[in-house]
């Protein structure tokens, strides 16, 4: 009997073989035993011998041609190389649900095809048109571009133009976006203006909608495919363009199981169709600023507003005699001044929740998570503390824990007192709020957002879900509140983050008619960053920080990897990092550098202690050879009880 060799979703470097009497192909999903269980497995080869004897038998067959087409499969096995990441957690993790739980793999709604589309009523600007004909002119080959266009310069309008070209030549498209940035906007846009299918892959759909989606994707029915970032894994046999938007957004990576980059593995996807990539950002990653200048990208600058419409004025306010209120005296009377002229202001705020501590004003005693290393949030309308880590939640004491007193008070601004107070101060403007907490309900994004396009007068409080991509035409201020944190974290990139999270807010503001205005509240009014923000100079901002990055040889002039344990026993974790350290050192690279085991910056999270261990090098390769090393000997250290670790290549936090 033939056999075949199966990759299964298990943390182990290894495939499976079974005997299977039917005729399978290569990349085909079948169900076989694992472990007194029945699980999917993904077909790798056909054979006639195996390794091992007494194999068990493939017990059904669930596709009759493959799922995972051979372009799909060999990018998929260049991913896990990379990542040094078990093939069949890949593989899968690379399925929707549905499929990887074994359903058919048919359509249930074939999404229509647009009845009316609609042409703009401007002509394209001499820089669009310079973009568009030079991506146009290597659309048949590989070949990397950076679109770098300030807010509201029209990048959208440059997606949207060499897609149609695409489609004119039978091809598909596939349009990245960053996990909050795919508004309903977005993809009307898409829609309204393609004769073609527009499928779009992101979380709120429900689980049938997302298999069609795929499925429309694979047999080339859909001639867009706009989603986020596992969108990059779907099968496109006539894939014809790779853009991805807002390059610089950390969603592209997930922090979870197998941890990619979409957007570096875009690199790999689009050489391997030989087919244009397109990185678009009003403000790129340090890594992508690296990749220009290597020659590895073709930067093309759009350096205007599309419109004539010109960049929000910017201004600091600066909060150091400031007593602990939200706002400031200025900020009110700017908003009243725009609210009075019919526009809309949006305060930016960082945090949901009502206040971020809870605290004894007598003993200065805190609320604490039970089970991190952080402090609980105060929610007001279903008056609890919160741990935004763990989720655990609990009702807040009324007298002191510590010294008894009835002297516990809240400090600080969230989301929820945000909107309290300001309608103290603004009793007759509509305040919409939007965050997690306010968004948790279907459609109820939706909904917000509907009433904000309707452009009645109105404040907006919102959190990083308001940060990019949304397009308010009545929307004239911007304030900024409480970004300070930034400034003091431990992260070698939050200067970076915060300069591009300051950029995208303020592109909120103004973005037709009258020049918008963006006031940015901070008790660091001195911080250099300011300097180039103020004026809209983030490239000279950004190659001074790359400066910095080369001289202390940071990423992206080294390549780092992380390897993080966790156990509810402390020392179990820290013990297991100090082991695989000594093991990672007898390899003598003396290329990579090994620091640690450190604790996490949040040591404890769910009961969990976390360690981390960072290699680096300035050679890739060397550090990849210890890499695949570390994972050949890996079995070999005894996992101490319940040590968990994960493996991250190219982390970002
Ligand atoms: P970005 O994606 O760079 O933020 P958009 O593509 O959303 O910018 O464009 C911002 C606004 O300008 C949109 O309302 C869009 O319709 C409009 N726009 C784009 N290109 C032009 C143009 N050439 N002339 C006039 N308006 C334009
Ligand atoms: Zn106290
Ligand atoms: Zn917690």
């Amino acid at each position: 009997m033939p056999i075949v060799e199966v990759a299964i979703s298990v943390p182990l470097n290894r495939t499976f073989d079974y005997q299977c009497d039917g005729e399978v192909a290569v990349g085909s999903r079948v169900m076989v035993p694992f472990v007194r269980k029945k699980v999917v497995g993904i077909v790798l080869s056909v054979k006639d011998k195996s390794e091992f004897d007494k194999l068990k038998s493939v017990e059904e067959i669930l596709d009759e041609s493959p799922i995972l087409d051979k372009p799909v499969l060999d990018f998929l096995f260049w991913a896990a190389k990379y990542y040094h990441h078990p093939i069949g957690e890949v593989l899968l993790a690379a399925l929707p649900k549905n499929l990887r739980l074994g359903k058919e793999a048919k359509i249930k709604k074939v999404a229509g095809l647009p009845t009316k589309t609609s042409q703009p009523d401007f002509d394209i600007t001499q820089e669009q048109s310079l973009a568009i004909n030079e991506i146009l002119a290597k659309q048949n080959n590989y070949h990397g571009f950076l679109l770098h266009g300030v807010t509201g310069s029209g990048k959208t309008e440059v997606y949207l133009r060499i897609t149609q070209e695409a489609l004119n030549q039978d091809k598909q498209v596939l349009v990245l976006v960053p996990e909050i940035g795919l508004t309903p906007q977005m993809i009307s846009r898409f829609e309204r203006r393609l004769k073609t299918r527009v499928v779009a892959i992101h979380s709120q759909l429900n689980e049938t909608q997302k298999l069609d989606a795929y499925l429309m994707a694979k047999n080339g029915e859909a001639g867009v495919i706009l989603g986020t970032r596992s969108a990059i894994f779907a099968p496109m046999p006539k894939l014809g363009m790779i853009i991805i938007d807002e390059e610089h957004d950390s969603s592209f990576k997930q922090q979870s199981s197998f941890r990619y980059s979409a957007r570096d593995l875009s690199f790999i996807r689009a050489k391997q169709a030989n087919i244009p990539l397109i990185l678009g950002t009003a403000t790129p990653s340090l890594e992508t600023l690296k990749n220009t200048m290597d020659g590895k990208l073709t930067r093309l600058t759009l350096a205007n507003r599309a419109g004539g419409v010109v960049m929000p004025k910017v201004s600091l306010i600066d909060m150091r005699s400031n007593t602990g209120d939200a706002l400031s005296k200025m900020l009110i009377e700017k908003m009243q001044q725009y609210l009075s002229q019919g526009k809309q202001v949006m305060l930016f705020i960082n945090r949901r929740g009502y206040a971020p501590v809870y605290f004894c004003t007598e003993c200065g005693w805190k609320a604490e998570c039970n089970h991190c290393n952080a402090s609980m949030i105060y929610h007001r309308h279903i008056n609890r503390l919160k741990c935004h880590h763990c989720g655990d939640e609990k009702m807040p004491e009324q007298t002191c824990p510590d010294c008894n007193e009835q002297s516990l008070e809240v400090y600080g601004y969230g989301t929820e007192r945000l909107e309290e107070t300001l309608s103290s101060h603004f009793s007759d403007t509509p305040i919409i709020r939007i965050d997690r907490d306010t968004t948790r309900r279907k459609k109820a994004l939706q909904q917000h957002l509907e009433k904000i396009n309707s452009g009645e007068p109105c404040i907006i409080v919102g959190t990083q879900m308001l940060a990019k991509g949304h397009d308010f035409s009545n929307l004239a201020m911007v304030g900024i509140l409480d970004i300070d944190g930034g400034f003091l974290s431990t992260n070698f990139r939050a200067t970076e983050y915060l300069a591009q999270l300051l950029i995208q807010v303020s592109g909120r503001a103004g973005r037709s008619g009258e020049q918008g205005e963006v006031v940015i509240q901070t008790r660091y009014p001195d911080h250099p960053m300011f300097n180039y923000v103020l004026s809209n100079r983030y490239t000279q901002f950004a190659s001074g920080l790359l400066k910095q990055r080369m001289s202390a040889m940071m990423p992206p002039f080294a390549h780092q990897a992380l390897l993080c344990a966790n156990a509810k026993n402390k020392q179990n974790a820290e013990d297991f990092l100090r082991e695989v350290a000594s093991l990672l050192k007898s390899i003598e690279m003396n290329t990579v550098e090994i620091w640690g085991p450190t604790a996490g910056i949040i040591e404890k999270k769910a009961d969990y202690y976390y360690f981390n261990l960072y290699l680096q090098s300035n050679d890739r390769s060397a550090l990849h050879q210890m890499l695949a090393t570390f994972n050949q000997h890996i079995d070999s250290i005894k996992l101490k009880n319940k040590v968990r670790w994960y493996l991250d290549v190219d982390p970002i936090d």
